[in-house]
């Protein structure tokens, strides 16, 4: 099984509807899907988070590194990227770009053996798990309370028992938001938000206690992923639980968030903290600390079912008739590359069962990557 090719497909789609979370708009959105090839001619799948065009180069630089590899050779592989670019990238694009090439060799050693990646990670613990909707972003209409209360009301008609929206817009137009979508979806629905580390600590704490009555599920992002110091202020402030992680990169990062015990929910993105590979020994890592695990994902059919794949063989925390379940976070955005690179995730209502096939588990249609590739 050895490593013949490693390709980077940057992709891109325009949307029809531009939509904004609290730092910018989308009009488009890019992805970076990693492929890599053995000798036998099977292909492995990965996917890049983060900025496409900036990190398929280092996909590339990585994959001269790795001709004639054992592509089986997963941990040795991660380790000798990592530690040949260290002095220059232990966070950031050089992890999350080893992270997509991580994803593709379970992917390739997946289908070579014809098992799935959870099964070769010792699994599964579960067999589905619940998705919430992340959505609730904003639009080019002024009247977002009542357009974030029809989506709201949609997303819990689909099924779905948690729901995550869009904070950072400033502290009336939050507390406005924030209090007419739990008004909208009653109190049965879980009800999380997300600034994107919009505000700094003082302004984080503010909008968390204004909106400390409403059973907010967790508080995503408060601050910048390097403001430690604010994150222990937020959370020493605030009653509701406190997330974060997308941002942070590999059980070296992580080590300081858990030490610190500066988030109650932990959120690596498997497409950027270090891949598979490196996000199974963070979350072993985060229930050695008692924090739990709910994977960040933004990304196609690949980078969910990357996320699903490592749910599968998280352990409940802690294990009881009653355990807390990780989630899949499922964005409900537009997003024309996910919609056609592969079939949908099997979900009924908000479960989603966790696929079976060889690898990820999903099929690629081919013909996408050539219909969505950038100039
Ligand atoms: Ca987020």
């Amino acid at each position: 099984m050895k490593i013949r090719s490693v390709q980077a497909h940057v992709l891109r789609a325009k949307l029809e509807a531009p939509f904004a979370y609290s730092r910018a708009w989308y009009d488009e959105r890019w992805s970076l899907i990693v492929e890599i090839t053995s000798e036998d001619g099977v292909s492995g799948f990965g996917e890049v988070y983060g900025p496409a065009r900036m990190n398929a180069p280092i996909v590339r630089i990585y994959g001269e590194l790795l001709m004639g590899r054992d592509a089986g050779s997963r941990e040795a592989i991660w380790e000798d990227l990592y530690a040949r670019f260290r002095d220059h990238g232990q966070k950031g694009l050089a992890v999350q770009a080893l992270s997509g090439i991580d994803i593709a060799l379970w992917d390739l050693a997946g289908k070579t053996l014809g098992k799935p990646v959870h099964e070769m990670m010792g699994g599964p613990i579960r067999r589905t798990v619940p998705a919430y909707a992340t959505g609730l972003y904003r639009r080019h209409r002024p009247d977002h309370v009542a357009y974030l209360r029809e989506e709201a009301a949609a997303y819990a008609a689909e099924g779905f028992s948690a729901i995550k929206l869009k904070v950072g817009f400033g502290f009336a137009d939050d507390v406005a938001a924030t209090r007419g979508v739990r008004a909208e979806i009653g109190r049965d629905i879980a009800l999380m938000v997300d600034a994107n580390h919009a505000y700094d600590s003082v302004a984080a704490i503010a909008y968390g206690r204004a909106v400390a009555d409403l059973d907010i599920g967790w508080f995503e992002e408060p601050v910048p992923p390097e403001d430690h110091t604010g994150y222990a202020a937020v959370r020493a402030a605030l009653p509701m639980p406190i997330a974060g992680g997308e941002c942070e990169f590999t059980r070296f990062g992580f080590r300081d968030v858990f030490t610190r015990r500066l988030v109650d929910i932990v959120q690596p993105d498997t497409c950027a903290a270090g891949g598979l590979t490196e996000c199974k020994k963070i979350a072993d890592m985060s229930a050695a600390f008692g924090i739990r695990y709910i994977p960040h994902c933004w990304g196609t059919g690949i980078a969910q079912a990357a996320a699903l794949q490592l749910l599968a063989v998280l352990p409940s925390s802690p294990p009881s008739l009653h355990p807390f379940e990780p989630m899949l976070e499922l964005d409900r955005t537009e997003h024309p590359v996910r919609d056609a690179l592969s079939a949908p995730i099997k979900r009924d209502r908000a479960t989603v069962t966790i696929p079976t096939g060889p690898g990820l588990g999903i099929e690629i249609d081919r013909k996408v990557l050539a219909r969505f590739a950038a100039a």
